[in-house]
């Protein structure tokens, strides 16, 4: 590959692909990012949390990959003898089910046990013993990830994977894309609203939740689309020992972060594309998590907002989960994007899969053939049972 690959979007999942496609391939990225401080990227806006309690063999493959790298990322993205912190915390992840969703839990830790996650399917008397502070009278079981998952922090993963990709002979460079694909039919050509062109072997369109106009000049329907995201800054006196990042039954979250806790939900009503990001909902906070939260923790009956973000899934709306290959119809034109909330914690296993699907045409560590694109045109949903 001597014209190199260029890449759409510079968030985690372009920067991590620049990064393997140097480090394990020798392959020059050109990475294309129009918002270079990531003032909305998703990537900077995460929850940035890690499970592996999903309900495909394919995503907790993923997050188990994923979480070995950032396990040891200080070692392989140190640059200049700096090694990158993440503050990656390991605390597991607790769902929680009432009598209606026990078959469904127990279904998934079936699942979870054959890919060897180490969860453990818990009574209420064993739930309450482990964690005094949770409320279970409404509980009928709860699955609690023993080891391999937990927290850490997004942004300082983006800027370590760019880090390092640029040491290894990567350019970012700040452009806007507005076209991909040239007149001539190349693929791998692209225009900006400035008027510069790239050229390259390869395409990635790695635009994350403004991926779909891209697809669509390749005439690609990409089922993704830009969807608002509330989360919540909590302080509280509470003493949580122990606390994991708890699933509700209500779909209402909560983990701890710094000395407080975070907390969300899926947005009610309508969940309108492109929402602005400064609209956020407080009534969220005040008619549905405060009261489940106030509910399933007793000791949160004091405890207050002190401040809130929002971010975007790039939200699939097809089947929630990845949409990672090449472009039917085109041999050079790749895409990774639409995780709908799990593309963090996939990042690292994501993107070496793409390196090698991309300069090797085949996948050697991970087969990614389930979140392939042609599966969208084949109408073929991939049925994750875990989407948050
Ligand atoms: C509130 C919130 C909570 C989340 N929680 C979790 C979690 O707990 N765990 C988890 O795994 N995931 C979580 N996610 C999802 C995760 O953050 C995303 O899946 C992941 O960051 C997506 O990375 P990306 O690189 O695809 O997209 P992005 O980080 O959005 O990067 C795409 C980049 O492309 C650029 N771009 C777009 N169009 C163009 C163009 N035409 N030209 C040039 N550049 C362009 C954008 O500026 C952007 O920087 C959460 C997301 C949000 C918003």
């Amino acid at each position: 590959m001597t014209g190199g690959v260029l890449v759409v979007g510079g968030g985690v999942i372009g920067a991590a692909t620049a990064y393997f496609l140097a480090a394990r391939h020798g392959v020059r990225a050109t990475v294309l990012e129009r918002e270079p401080t990531y003032r909305r990227a998703s990537s900077a806006l995460s929850a940035s949390s890690i499970r592996q309690q999903f309900s495909t063999e394919i995503n907790i493959r993923l997050s188990q990959a994923s979480l070995d790298f950032y396990r040891r990322i200080g070692d392989e993205l140190a640059v200049d003898g700096t090694r990158p912190g993440i503050g990656l915390t390991e605390r597991g992840y607790l769902f929680l089910a009432t009598a209606a969703g026990v078959d469904t839990l127990r279904a998934n830790h079936a699942v979870q046990q054959a890919c060897g996650a180490r969860v453990s399917l818990l009574q209420p008397a064993a739930l309450q013993a482990r964690l005094p502070w949770l409320n279970v009278n409404d509980v009928a079981a709860g699955s609690l990830g023993e080891d391999g998952e937990g927290w850490f922090d997004g942004y300082s993963v983006l800027q370590a994977f760019r880090r390092k990709a640029i040491a290894l002979g990567a350019a970012f460079e700040s452009a806007d894309v507005e076209r991909v694909g040239g007149d001539d039919g190349r693929i791998a050509h692209v225009r900006c609203v400035d008027g510069r062109c790239f050229e390259g072997d390869a395409l990635l369109i790695a635009a994350g939740a403004w991926s779909a106009p891209l697809a669509a000049q390749l005439g690609y329907d990409l089922p993704v689309r830009a969807r608002k995201r509330d989360v919540f800054v909590l302080a509280s006196p509470a003493e949580l020992p122990g606390c994991p990042l708890v699933i509700d039954p209500s779909g209402v979250w909560f983990r701890p972060e710094g000395r407080g806790f975070i907390a969300g939900c899926p947005p009610r009503g309508d969940d309108a594309d492109d929402a602005p990001l400064d609209a956020i909902d407080h009534g969220l906070f005040d008619d549905v998590i405060w009261p489940a939260l106030a509910q399933r923790v007793p000791a949160f009956e004091a405890l207050r907002v002190t401040a809130a973000w929002a971010g975007y899934y790039e939200y699939n709306t097809f089947d929630q989960n990845g949409i990672v290959g090449r472009l039917p119809g085109h041999a050079e034109a790749f895409i990774g994007c639409g995780f709908s909330g799990h593309g963090i914690q996939q990042a690292p296993a994501v993107a070496q899969a793409l390196a090698e699907l991309i300069t090797r045409g085949r996948y050697d560590t991970l087969d990614l053939a389930p979140l392939s694109p042609q599966r969208i045109v084949e109408r073929r949903p991939l049925l994750e049972r875990n989407v948050i």
